[in-house]
């Protein structure tokens, strides 16, 4: 299985089970499956609303020695309802709690976004604190000390930009770890990429197969099908895999984790088997020229009438 490393040493599997969207009553045996025929690497948060349930297949993934809580890498999200200081070690604690677990292997900050702590999903612009009343940089520190308290092992952010990442990096005493970003051939994302490798901050890619069971008011008519683009059926050929395995792979080459979700068994065998697909630099450099800068999921809910978010603070 392919690893990526942090600054002190510790090993994260490159790839992993992506769990939003996993409803209840499904996301049990996606988990304990994924477990069974070897990921040791689930991606949660406390926004997919399932964090209970995958508590429980990883407590029955323990009884039956399917694998050790040591053997296993898990990653939760701080929402963004949860960015007052004093909101953040009780949002780690509840989804400790609903995990079953002691410690996270990595929590993130969600979305560079704060909204109030009634809000669980904004209806309006009056439902977000906005960078005056919750800088991202103060939640960093809050974030800090959950490692000292050893409720996480790593730190790191979700959905950040090189300007968030610089505001952080520059009051931070733990720089961010990871970025987790969508990231597949429509969204190459060149210049992060190459400013995350040079400050030593892993990243991870999310719906690196196109997301498409996201719910409809999140799609756009004219959206592109990653599995249809002719270089990633070609290379599938080539190698007689799915265009999903050579997506996976894409992401892999590029020294990315990822992190594709699944509640299908064949598809979970399916995607960990990507794992050993070597594409060459051509066959990647052919991929990233099918950059568009698109994106499945665009954050156009954070940036709303009234919002003090802008597309330009998200992404620019
Ligand atoms: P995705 O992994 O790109 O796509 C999931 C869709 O692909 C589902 O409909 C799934 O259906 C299907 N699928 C999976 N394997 C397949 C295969 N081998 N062949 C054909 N179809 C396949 O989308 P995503 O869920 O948006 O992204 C992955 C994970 O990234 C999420 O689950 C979440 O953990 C994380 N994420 C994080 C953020 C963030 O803000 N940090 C945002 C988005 C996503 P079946 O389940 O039926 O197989």
């Amino acid at each position: 299985m392919r690893k990526l490393t942090f600054r002190n040493g510790d090993i994260l599997p490159a790839l992993g089970l992506g769990t939003w969207k996993s409803e209840p009553g499904e996301v049990f045996k996606a988990v304990l499956e994924a477990l069974k025929v070897g990921y040791r690497h689930i991606d949660c948060a406390y926004i997919y609303g399932n964090e209970k349930e995958i508590g429980d297949a990883l407590q029955k993934a323990f009884k039956e020695d399917i694998c050790t809580r040591e053997e296993i890498f898990i990653t939760s999200k701080l929402w963004n309802n949860a960015h007052l200081p004093v909101d953040v070690e009780p949002a780690l604690k509840q989804t400790l709690k609903d995990l079953q677990l002691d410690y996270l292997d990595l929590y993130l900050m969600h979305w560079p976004v704060a909204q109030k702590p009634e809000s669980e999903f904004p209806k309006s612009g009056d439902d977000f604190l906005g960078p005056d009343h919750a800088p991202i940089q103060k939640t960093w520190e809050a974030m800090e000390k959950l490692v000292g308290k050893g409720l996480t092992k790593h730190i790191g952010v979700a959905n950040y930009n090189i300007a968030n990442l610089k505001k952080l990096r520059e009051i931070a005493s733990i720089k961010p770890e990871m970025n987790q970003v969508e990231l597949h051939p429509r969204l190459v994302q060149e210049e992060l990429v190459e400013f995350c490798k040079k400050h030593d901050i892993l990243m991870t890619a999310y719906s690196p197969l196109g997301s498409k069971d996201r719910a409809s008011q999140m799609k756009k008519d004219d959206e592109p099908d990653l599995f249809e683009l002719d270089v990633i059926k070609n290379i599938a050929d080539k190698y007689s895999k799915t265009p999903a395995q050579i997506l996976i792979a894409f992401a892999l080459n590029r020294g990315i984790s990822v992190i594709p979700k699944s509640t299908n068994a064949g598809r979970i065998k399916q995607n960990l088997e990507a794992d050993a697909i070597d594409l060459s630099a051509e066959e990647v450099k052919a991929i990233s020229k099918e950059d568009k800068n698109y994106r499945f999921v665009d954050g156009s809910f954070w940036t709303q009438e009234g919002s003090p978010y802008t597309m330009e603070d998200l992404w620019g």
